[in-house]
């Protein structure tokens, strides 16, 4: 296991006096080449977990090990195995290029100078962005800035990337860019990746699993296509290439069927036999398409965290 974050807790104190506890006994566990999606809704103790994970907030409790190497006892060794970019692109210098930043970066990691420039190089190509190597990043776009602090966050060759909303205020197509390189970096470099997002659609796409917190605490824990499968509950989206007729409107009309236009519709069906008997129904209409609806990851996480779906559960 590459990271197990073991029951850490925060509580900070506000002015006046007042405790928050901010992250309540939360544990997690991320193995090499997976991603895994940290989401909750605001102020629920993300960044604070994060945080501690990158050894920048000090746990009241708990542990991280970090490729075995516990963040308590030999946090030199458990820092050397990851990286972060954490609330943006903070890690930049703006008057700097992007090869002198990474450079910077690379000072600070302890790699040799020449070998920082050669790497420096390696990943920028890796983003397409060899030919701005040389510009200051404050002519960079934003997206191309956050590309260059994922690299300077990757100079030291880490095994663990801890990303902290990494496509936030970035447009589609930089926002796209982002998710091929954390694609890229977990499936074919084999770097585990815990990133935490409020955009759903970025969970989905690149997660294996997901961690949900509420008020501090782990709501719900598991494989990505899991949970989202756990929600699907029994509907069913058809698909058709011709009308149908005002008698088989009238039937789904009865079944409570959501249509979308007048060629799709979602129904809930509740045994496998309803399934054949719509079929049936459907006939002479050709169907192009029959097929479960799988639930995306907003609607589970508009369940757990605004839904009565938080009963601590583990699919
Ligand atoms: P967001 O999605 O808004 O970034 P988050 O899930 O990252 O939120 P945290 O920033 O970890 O949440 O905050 C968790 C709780 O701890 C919140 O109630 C927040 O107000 C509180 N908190 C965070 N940092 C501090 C601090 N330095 N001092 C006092 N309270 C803090």
């Amino acid at each position: 296991m590459l990271l197990e974050v073991e029951a850490v807790r925060k509580s900070y104190r506000r002015r006046g006096g007042a405790e928050v506890l901010a992250v309540r006994d939360v544990s997690l566990q991320l193995s090499a080449g997976r991603i895994l999606a940290f989401l909750g809704p605001n102020g629920a103790g993300k960044t604070t977990t994060i945080k501690m994970i990158a050894g920048l907030v000090k746990m009241d409790a708990g542990d991280v090990r970090i490729a075995g190497h516990s963040l308590r006892t030999a946090g030199a060794s458990a820092r050397r195995q990851l990286g972060a970019v954490l609330e943006g692109s903070r890690n930049l210098y703006w008057r700097l290029t992007p090869v002198e930043n990474i450079e910077y970066w690379a000072g600070i990691r302890g790699v040799p100078r020449r070998e920082a420039r050669e790497r420096g190089l390696e990943l920028l190509r890796l983003c397409g962005l060899e030919e701005k190597a040389h510009q200051t990043v404050q002519q960079l776009s934003r997206g191309m800035q956050q590309l260059v602090a994922i690299c300077a966050a990757l100079v030291h060759r880490p095994n663990l990337l801890l990303l902290d909303e990494p496509t936030l205020g970035l447009d589609l197509d930089a926002a796209d860019r982002i998710q091929q390189l954390v694609e890229q970096l977990a499936r074919v470099n084999g770097v585990g990746i815990l990133l935490t997002t409020h955009q759903m659609e970025v969970a989905q796409r690149l997660s294996d699993e997901v961690v949900l917190i509420r008020e501090g605490a782990v709501i719900l824990h598991g494989p990505t296509d899991v949970v989202r499968e756990r929600l699907s509950g029994d509907a069913y989206v058809f698909e058709l290439a011709g009308n149908l007729s005002a008698e088989q409107r009238a039937y789904l009309a009865k079944r409570d069927a959501e249509f979308d236009g007048s060629l799709a519709f979602r129904v809930v069906l509740s045994s496998p036999g309803d399934f054949y008997e719509v079929i049936a129904r459907l006939q002479p209409c050709p169907i192009v398409r029959a097929s479960r609806d799988t639930a995306d990851l907003g609607a589970v996480f508009r369940h757990y965290v605004h839904g009565d779906g938080n009963e601590g559960a583990q699919p």
